[in-house]
């Protein structure tokens, strides 16, 4: 494989996925239908899987270009601030004034359950032209990062030219939902977690050997690796040369959410680095970990220098 990272004296990412704005209510109990309760917090805070990859991947030292829809309201405006702001490069993201933004209007009651409606927005109109961004930007870049957040018109345009000029294809398939065969095809990882892994896999997944089972089982022949995150388990991963069960790292986990995007930021950027599988799971891990240990989704992405510390740290 070309790697134009070498050259270049760090990784590359293009990452081509959904931008959210998340609208969250604190509420003591859900209202039924009818009622109104009164809440004690609201907050906005950005997510979508696609742009927190991208934030991930840019914390870990890629120069990241994130490719993909706001919409013309201003919560369009502050997803691109906010993205900027966390060193993406949105040059390529497009700001759609016919439609709102993504938005996931998330209640949490007093027990921690939650409740979403998402709107996909700018997002679910994604299609072959957002591909096209991304495939042109391709040739400066060494891997493309891609969720299921957005139509596969678009994912399988850019992984097209991304496999045409032989970079690096990694797949996150979330949230679960069918994938078409050629973009299983064309991703050179895969990334589910336990609940994906079942879907696209038919098998139960429960454990680190379950999941290992499932891994071997959705390692086709085009397919270099598959990496299925399992929480607090650590990660399983499955390449044609071997396997494995990636330990997790011993934290104290204050809010769980983004773990899953922070890991494969990190795995796309140490696999674009030229980083063995085996230590790129290993990178991903600890990138997940620090990820928990800190609220919020973007703001709990863990820098380069967090991941390293965590990797120094006691053998456990
Ligand atoms: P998702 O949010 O996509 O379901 P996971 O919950 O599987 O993703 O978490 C992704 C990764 O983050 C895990 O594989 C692991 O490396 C790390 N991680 C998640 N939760 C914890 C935890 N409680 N302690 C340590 N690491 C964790």
């Amino acid at each position: 494989m070309a790697s134009a990272e070498a050259s270049r004296g760090g990784p590359r990412l293009v990452v081509l996925g959904g931008i959210n704005m998340d609208l969250v209510v604190v509420t003591p109990r859900f209202p039924q239908a009818g009622e109104t309760v009164i809440g004690t917090r609201f907050f906005t805070t950005p997510g979508g899987k696609g742009a927190n990859q991208a934030v991930a991947c840019a914390r870990m030292g890629a120069r990241t270009w994130m490719v993909g829809r706001v919409g013309g309201d201003a919560f369009g405006e502050e997803l691109l601030a906010s993205l900027q702001a966390k060193g993406v490069d949105i040059k390529a993201v497009l700001r759609d004034e016919t439609t709102t933004s993504g938005v996931a209007l998330i209640e949490v009651d007093a027990t921690g359950q939650n409740r979403i409606v998402q709107v996909p927005g700018a997002n679910g109109r994604c299609d072959a032209s957002d591909g096209e961004r991304a495939a042109a930007l391709m040739s400066e870049a060494d891997a493309l990062l891609l969720q299921l957040e957005v139509a596969p018109e678009a994912s399988l345009v850019a992984a097209r030219e991304a496999k045409r000029l032989g970079r690096l294809v990694l797949l996150n398939p979330a949230p679960a939902r069918r994938v078409p065969d050629e973009l299983l095809r064309l991703a050179d990882y895969l990334t589910p977690n336990e609940t994906e892994a079942a879907a696209l896999s038919g098998l139960a997944v429960r454990d680190p050997s379950s999941a290992l089972e499932a891994a071997r089982a959705l390692l086709g022949a085009t397919t270099r690796g598959v990496i299925v995150t399992l929480g607090a388990q650590g990660a399983v991963w499955a390449a044609h040369d071997g396997d494995g069960h990636v330990l997790p790292f011993l934290v104290k986990a204050v809010d769980t959410v983004g773990a899953g995007d922070a890991f494969c930021g990190a795995l796309a950027v140490a696999l674009a680095e030229g980083k063995p599988l085996p230590e790129a799971v290993r990178w991903a891990n600890a990138a997940g970990a620090c990820a928990v240990t800190r609220p919020g989704a973007q703001d709990a992405m863990p820098t380069r220098a967090h991941v390293e510390t965590l990797l120094e740290g006691p053998v456990w």
